[in-house]
């Protein structure tokens, strides 16, 4: 079984006398830097000069510095800006970092891919939150917390955990519960799930089931209703108690369907083809795959986001959810009176 840390396991003189530098004011960065302000640790964004972020900042009550500014006045330097950007800010601020300080991140990716090199007198933590960040900033206003992941990657301090779970702690993450992993387990974790079960995977597995309804000749909305809408009421009863809260809840007729038929979908080449995306993930290739990719500009992502765009069950989509406004309308309240 695994350890869980919560409020309790906590020391925050590890971090209540520390400057920490907020580097990105995104959707972690915002909620980290705020979190940690209203826990009393003293906070310094990093942003570029001509940074967008820079109001939303100073509105929150926030001191501003540059990347290398903040780097220089901080004990602990939280890398929160996109991962691709990541290597290049660190190059600028790497000169600041002293003997003893902090390099933190929320995801592994260039530590694991090594496109970071930290000194080795640093300590190199990982506090990831399990969520985005407004819910992790959200959910800390309202006294409750977000589960959240740690990792050691160098302890060069002794004092590399306790300081990543006060951390923690002064975000929210222990009020629900901190596991502690790898940077290596995080990160091939993170990007298996995303490609080959969460983004990936169900959006494959929508389109498909889309295609297959209309070029049988059904009504695009039907298909668009089964193979997408629906999935959200399937995903909330897995989200409440697991696979079997949703057998128990949808017919028995769709139950012995779906368990006679749902592993001739997802069978042994989609299983064989989950095993080598897993091995290009933890063989580094996609990891350079999406590096070059960068350097390139990104010629294949903008190709293949606009391709995506243009898929029929987009357009059909927005066209009925329009005609269904009220159900959103119904929502966006929701939201906006769990945010007062
Ligand atoms: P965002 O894309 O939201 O970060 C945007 C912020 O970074 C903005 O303040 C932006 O300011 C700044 N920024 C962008 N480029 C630069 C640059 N070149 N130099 C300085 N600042 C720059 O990031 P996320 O919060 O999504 O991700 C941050 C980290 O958290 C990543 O490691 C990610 O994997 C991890 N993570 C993210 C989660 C999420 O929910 N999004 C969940 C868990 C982990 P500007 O106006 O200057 O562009
Ligand atoms: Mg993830
Ligand atoms: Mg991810």
């Amino acid at each position: 079984t695994i350890d869980v840390y919560y409020d309790d396991d906590a020391d925050r003189s590890q971090i209540d006398d520390k400057t920490v530098a907020v580097l990105g004011y995104g959707s972690q960065g915002h909620a980290h830097a705020q979190n940690l302000a209203d826990s009393g640790v003293d906070v310094v964004v990093g942003l570029r000069e001509d940074s967008s972020s820079r109001d939303a900042a100073e509105s929150d009550g926030l001191r501003v510095a540059t990347p290398v500014e903040a780097a220089a006045q901080a004990d602990i330097v939280s890398v929160l800006v996109p991962d691709t950007v990541q290597p290049s800010v660190f190059e600028d601020i790497k000169g600041e970092l002293e003997p003893g300080n902090t390099l933190q991140f929320a995801h592994g990716f260039n530590i694991h891919y090594n496109q970071i090199q930290p000194p080795e007198d640093v300590d190199v933590t990982m506090i990831a939150p399990k969520s985005p960040g407004h819910l992790v900033r959200r959910n800390y206003e309202n006294g409750e917390g977000t589960p959240g992941l740690l990792a050691v990657y160098q302890d060069a301090t002794g004092t590399a955990k306790q300081e990543a779970l006060a951390y923690a702690h002064a975000i929210g993450c222990t009020r629900a519960g901190v596991v502690e992993t790898t940077f290596r387990e995080e990160t091939e974790t993170d990007l298996f799930g995303e490609q080959a079960v969460l983004c990936g995977g169900i959006a494959s597995l929508i389109k498909q089931g889309y295609e297959t309804l209309v070029d049988a000749g059904y009504s695009k909305e039907m298909a668009y209703f089964e193979c997408l809408n629906e999935m959200k009421l399937i995903v909330d009863l897995m989200y409440e108690g697991g696979l079997g809260a949703m057998w128990g809840s949808v017919s028995d007729t769709a139950e012995f369907g779906g368990l006679t038929r749902g592993d001739r979908i997802i069978d042994e080449h989609a299983r064989a083809n989950m095993e080598a995306v897993l091995e290009e993930v933890q063989s580094g290739e996609f990891a350079q795959e999406w590096i070059t990719e960068n350097q390139a500009n990104r010629p294949k992502y903008w190709q293949l986001r606009a391709q995506e765009e243009n898929h029929e069950i987009e357009e059909v989509g927005a066209r009925l959810r329009g005609l269904f406004a009220w159900a959103e309308e119904d929502e966006e309240t929701e939201d906006e009176s769990e945010d007062e």
